[in-house]
């Protein structure tokens, strides 16, 4: 693949000493990380004058970021956005939720703008995602204590368990609409349905409560 340009820039080149609107190229390039190659591209900026190739910070696209976001594919680590989405899930901060986790104060800051977590972290972020664990650390009262207020910790709480009764609610539905899906694989003859349907109905264990819940009461 030949370089091709993707944009013009405004720039200097400190080695002819000229500015002016140069092209912005864009090739692949082959980066090692821990011991792999990974194919990428890479940007960067041609003098239009003495035809020097530079870097610009202007250039958001950073190789290393591409390996990174490859890295964490191939050995199923969360993305820096994942990772954003499961802090905003509770409502908290990047400093909030380093110490919950007993990371450093910039670590989730640092994942959350590209930085590889290893797979220590990684295995502890999936942890968090489930509203019982970080239920469990807040309760416990050793996480989080020095960066959150009493306040916010109990809203924190509040969200967790709020989230943990959805999810529950979820999986009772479920539970309940798995007979019907699976008959609708079946396609049972006509008029077999019916006699299909209330037999998977009368199998389902009953649970006190759990049919007001289910089906709920017109307003
Ligand atoms: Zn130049």
């Amino acid at each position: 693949m030949k370089p091709n340009c993707v944009r013009k820039l405004r720039e200097y080149c400190s080695n002819c000493d000229h500015s002016g609107e140069f092209d912005v190229v864009i090739r692949p390039t082959t980066i090692k990380f821990r011991g792999e190659s990974y194919h990428v591209t890479e940007e960067f900026v041609v003098c239009s004058h003495c035809k020097s190739e530079f870097d610009s910070f202007k250039i958001k696209t950073d190789p290393l970021v591409q390996v990174f976001r490859k890295y964490r594919e191939k050995h199923g680590l969360l993305h820096s956005e994942e990772i954003r989405a499961i802090r905003e899930l509770y409502g908290i901060t990047q400093k909030e939720l380093a110490a919950i986790l007993g990371f450093g104060p910039i670590t989730i800051s640092r994942y959350e703008n590209g930085s590889l977590q290893d797979k220590a972290h990684d295995t502890l972020l999936r942890l968090i995602q489930d509203p019982r664990n970080l239920l469990q650390l807040l309760k416990s009262g050793r996480a989080g204590e020095k960066v959150m207020s009493k306040k916010k910790q109990t809203e924190v709480i509040a969200k967790a368990q709020q989230l943990l009764s959805e999810k529950r609610q979820k999986a009772m539905a479920q539970k309940w609409c798995a007979p019907s899906k699976a008959l609708k694989r079946e396609q049972p003859a006509p008029g077999a349905a019916l006699a299909v349907r209330s037999k998977k109905w009368a199998e389902q264990p009953m649970t006190p409560g759990v049919a007001m819940n289910a089906v709920p009461l017109a307003a």
